[in-house]
């Protein structure tokens, strides 16, 4: 199914005027490399100190100075963005760190399987629960098993669903149906479109990760059964708006920009913030191959500080225009500036007559959210998107997801590296504790039975 799509989308990447947005997306060898690299600025910048690398970390220096991050052109990139342009992996010692633009979810994972030495990727910024995923042997190649950790969280919220206001074929509106953060509301709209054989269509970036477990969670939470009342499909996130436009899919779930793009480009609305569905929920992660880190870990706490001074400099309000500047850059985002500054302020169009939302804590936030560590990566969290890939059938039920976690969630380097940074509020549990969403569900990773069989939405017989 992914092949198709990757397909389909490709022919209409070919056939839209969006080309332009998606064409400076880059294949496993030809490296995103800005030429001018970092943008040191004034005194005390990172990489005008020149210090050795041994006295930053410690006394003990990295192992190697090379590493490949692979990145999705979406506001979740920010950090490891940032730590490479404004010079914070150079700070620590990590003098050739590239962060390479991934053309899709799967091009990522099979660059992080190649590897640096057959010019992929040692690691990056994933959805969840891809790196448990690929660590299991179930989303790769022939199944191998490729042993990952989840080293830490890049940023919360900033992500959103995304309606068009009409479709292309029959002309059908969306628009005044009730779509919104509450489903139930809009389920006779959906239930003519399925009577018509044109089921309401919506779209994710990968399957069985964030972007179809928000669809998912939103649907459900309204009474929608995703297997059956609807029909969900994958894109990689730089041709939804593309596909949008040209009336091929009713709704999407992706990260920033591109739901705000649906409305400056006057084509759609949105139907819901992720982070009205789950407030400060967990988003997307670094996470790297477990024999890169095994054979590096001073290196890999030297790329941790890093990251973490860039989410710290991604979260101060004075930077947010830099911020938009940097990532309106042509080898990154390739949107206008314009563009990319209202959500990174929590400033949302709504459209279809919903009041605009104007909340910094709603847009994405890197360091720190309304509850607190963002960077850490708490492992109730994990617990969360293989709770829910057994809610969905993705994985058997009888797959033992505590042990998973345990293996690939690796929240001890974290904080090692934390540490020697000075970071003083670490966590101290691995669990955030009970969490709520928008219908009054709770999650508590220590009894996911108890989760799932309070749901009333499911694939699973539980
Ligand atoms: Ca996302």
């Amino acid at each position: 199914m992914e092949k198709i799509t990757d397909q389909l989308s490709r022919r209409k990447f070919l056939l839209t005027a969006s080309a332009s947005a998606i064409g400076s997306v880059v294949l496993k060898s030809c490296a995103s490399t800005p030429t001018t690299s970092s943008t040191p600025t004034a005194a005390g910048s990172p990489a005008a100190t020149g210090s050795p690398a041994a006295n930053v970390s410690g006394g003990s220096g990295p192992e190697t100075t090379t590493l490949r991050l692979g990145y999705i052109p979406i506001f979740e990139a920010a950090p490891l963005i940032i730590a490479q342009e404004k010079g914070f992996f150079k700070k620590y010692g990590m003098t050739d760190v590239k962060v390479m633009k991934q053309a899709s979810w799967g091009a990522a994972r099979d660059n992080v399987e190649i590897g640096t030495a057959g010019g992929g990727i040692d690691g990056g910024q994933w959805q969840m629960p891809m790196p448990h995923l690929i660590s299991e042997g179930l989303i790769t190649k022939g199944k191998t098993k490729l042993p990952m950790y989840v080293l830490l969280q890049t940023s919360t919220h900033g992500n959103g669903i995304a309606i068009a206001n009409k479709r292309a074929a029959g002309d059908i509106s969306h628009l005044g149906q009730g779509i919104g953060l509450d489903m139930s509301k809009a389920k006779g709209h959906l239930e003519k479109l399925k009577a018509t054989g044109t089921p309401f269509t919506a779209a994710y970036t990968f399957p069985s990760a964030n972007q179809e477990l928000w669809l998912r969670y939103w649907l459900a939470a309204g009474g929608i059964n995703p297997d059956e009342d609807v029909k969900l499909i994958v894109v990689p996130a730089a041709q939804t708006v593309a596909n949008m436009k040209s009336g091929s899919m009713d709704g999407f779930s992706t990260g920033d920009p591109w739901p705000y793009r649906i409305l400056a480009d006057n084509i759609g609305f949105m139907a819901a913030l992720t982070a009205d569905i789950w407030p400060n929920h967990p988003e997307e992660y670094l996470a790297i191959r477990a024999d890169w880190v095994d054979k590096n870990p001073n290196a890999t706490k030297a790329v941790l500080k890093a990251v973490m001074e860039a989410q710290q400099w991604c979260d101060d309000a004075a930077n947010l225009p830099e911020l938009a500047k940097i990532l309106s850059g042509r080898e990154f985002l390739n949107v206008a500036d314009s563009i990319l500054l209202p959500p990174l302020q929590g400033k949302y169009d709504m459209g279809d007559g919903k009041a605009a939302v104007s909340d910094r804590m709603k847009g994405p936030l890197y360091w720190k959210d309304g509850k607190g560590s963002v960077s850490y990566p708490y492992k109730s969290h994990d617990m969360w998107f293989l709770a829910e890939n057994i809610r969905w059938g993705m994985i058997p039920d009888t797959t033992d997801i505590k042990a998973i976690v345990d293996k690939v969630n690796r929240e001890d380097i974290w904080k090692e590296a934390a540490k020697s940074l000075g970071v003083t509020d670490i966590p101290k549990e691995t669990s955030r504790g009970v969490e709520t969403f928008f219908d009054g569900t709770k999650f508590d990773s220590n009894d996911t039975t108890a989760y799932l069989k309070g749901l009333k939405v499911k694939k699973v017989k539980i």
